[in-house]
């Protein structure tokens, strides 16, 4: 898919409005549009990955900056104490439905496991 009709490549680079949380040069952050919890923020790599099945050992530094700027929204959010989810989607089967890398950070309620 070209970038230039990827939703989530279209909000990173601002192009479609989102209530972003977090950028930086690398990820940006947002609530998602259809909360499924009370904190509900999806964390996006700025560059187009389609999913976790892509990636490699090269992402490697852009995934600990991922989970550290999700561990950073989770204590701003107020739900690292208690805890919270952080899940992907990788693939039709899983519920993927936007095929651009994403983590969900989802906290404020308790969570079922295992996911449906
Ligand atoms: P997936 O189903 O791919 O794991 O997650 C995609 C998520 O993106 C869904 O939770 C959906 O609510 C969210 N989403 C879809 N379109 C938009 C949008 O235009 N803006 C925002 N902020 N979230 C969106
Ligand atoms: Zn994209």
């Amino acid at each position: 898919m070209a970038d230039t009709d990827c939703l989530f490549c279209l909000i990173a680079r601002g192009e479609i409005p989102a209530d972003v949380v977090h950028r930086d040069d690398d990820v940006v952050a947002f609530r998602d549009i259809n909360p499924r919890a009370p904190t509900h923020i999806l964390i996006v790599p700025i560059r187009h990955i389609e999913s976790a099945a892509e990636l490699t050992e090269a992402e490697g530094p852009l995934l600990g900056r991922l989970f550290a700027v999700a561990a950073q929204i989770a204590r701003d959010a107020g739900v690292a104490e208690h805890g919270y989810r952080l899940v992907t989607n990788s693939g039709p089967a899983a519920g993927q439905t936007v095929p651009h890398l994403h983590f969900h950070l989802m906290g404020g309620r308790s969570m079922g496991w295992p996911p449906g």
